[in-house]
């Protein structure tokens, strides 16, 4: 199927075309310069930013893959989690647009878009996977069954998300936001062996009780403390070795709680997907810790990994070669949709 997909969950507006696990367009207009100042994304901010990006947006894509929207044979809009103000904006627009041009509409789940886009890359997905989803908003470990319905959360952070910490490590170095590009290019510099950050949730007695939970609060405090501590002392502040340690103790975690969740499950496909996702150090310990452990891992390229309107095409394109119902035009937006909802 020919569908296209729109985006306006966060700051980036995104519209992606897709037929079937090909991807056609994939264009992209993001507000992040004008959060940047503010150290993070504005909600305000972002959705009028959508509201003046959508329909640009959307004929840039439609020009770039050479289609009419006549043409389309759905339309899926991410209906949440996000920001509520700039959700609706993506929502609103969808459902005109579905309306004008009598297409099926598909509400999806952000979050399973961020799986589905892998699809594009290395096409269908084997289920039942294991997906590690780690963006600036959330880090779970989910058992995909069916990327159409059936999606189990098996754990997920009980504090910061991976993304939010490499936002606010970033911060205390005096690193742009979004931090976790200048932290994975400054950690390039760096040996991250020189200081031994703490694993979150990985004790004996954390590992019986959060087997796949994440924690990473205490570890960006002890990047401060430790930071706090040199510039006391009045020593400088290694920045690589603090930003390769700092990247190093995430990956640590985040791939071993993964890799457990697959052999205890018995399930031998891991898929990788968000923003941090597109982190150097995860994608190459990943690879390390599945080769080792004969699981076979799955993840897009970095530029698919960020938000954008080709995973939701992505996802829309499996549901409706699925046969999934449509949504109906009323659907709402739902900045809290749970990540086991794979379409409203
Ligand atoms: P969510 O998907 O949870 O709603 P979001 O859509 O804002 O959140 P994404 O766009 O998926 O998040 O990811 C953005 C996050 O990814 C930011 O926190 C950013 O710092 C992080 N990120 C991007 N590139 C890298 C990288 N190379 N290394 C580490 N983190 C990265
Ligand atoms: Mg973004
Ligand atoms: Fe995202």
């Amino acid at each position: 199927p020919l569908v296209l997909g729109i985006e306006t969950s966060c700051d980036e507006t995104g519209v992606g075309i897709v037929r079937g696990h090909t991807l056609l367009a994939d264009a992209l207009a993001s507000s992040v310069a004008e959060h940047a100042r503010y150290g993070g994304v504005v909600p305000e901010v972002a959705s009028r930013a959508h509201v003046a990006a959508l329909v640009p947006t959307m004929q840039r894509a439609l020009a770039e893959a050479g289609v009419r929207l006549a043409d389309v044979d759905a339309i899926a809009v991410t209906a949440g989690p996000g920001l509520a103000g700039a959700l609706l904006v993506g929502v609103a627009g969808a459902k005109g647009y579905a309306l004008a041009a009598e297409k099926p509409l598909f509400g999806v789940n952000h979050l399973t878009a961020h799986v589905a886009v892998d699809t594009l890359q290395h096409g269908p997905l084997p289920e039942p996977a294991i997906a590690l989803l780690v963006s600036g908003g959330h880090s779970s470990l989910l058992l995909v069954d069916d990327l159409a319905g059936r999606v189990r959360p098996l754990g997920a952070t009980i504090d910061d998300a991976a993304g939010e910490a490499f936002d606010k490590v970033a911060r205390l170095l005096g690193l742009p936001f979004p931090g976790g590009p200048p932290i994975d290019r400054a950690a390039r510099e760096g040996d991250p062996e020189a200081i031994a950050f703490p694993r979150g949730l990985t004790a004996p007695k954390d590992l019986a009780e959060h087997p796949y939970d994440f924690s990473f609060s205490g570890l960006k405090t002890a990047v401060a403390r430790w930071v706090e501590a040199r510039q006391r002392a009045g020593e400088p502040v290694p920045m690589g070795d603090v930003a390769a340690s700092f990247q190093e103790a995430v990956a640590d975690v985040l791939t071993r709680k993964a890799v457990a969740a697959c052999q205890a499950h018995g399930v031998s496909t891991l898929v990788i997907g968000g923003g941090v996702a597109a982190n150097s150090r995860l994608r190459l310990l990943a690879e390390h810790r599945c080769a080792r452990a004969g699981l076979t891992l799955r993840v897009p390229r970095p530029a698919l990994c960020t938000d954008n309107g080709a995973m939701v095409a992505a996802l829309g394109s499996h549901l409706v070669a699925a046969g999934a119902e449509p949504s109906r035009l009323d659907l709402p937006a739902d900045s809290a949709l749970p990540v086991s909802t794979v379409r409203v």
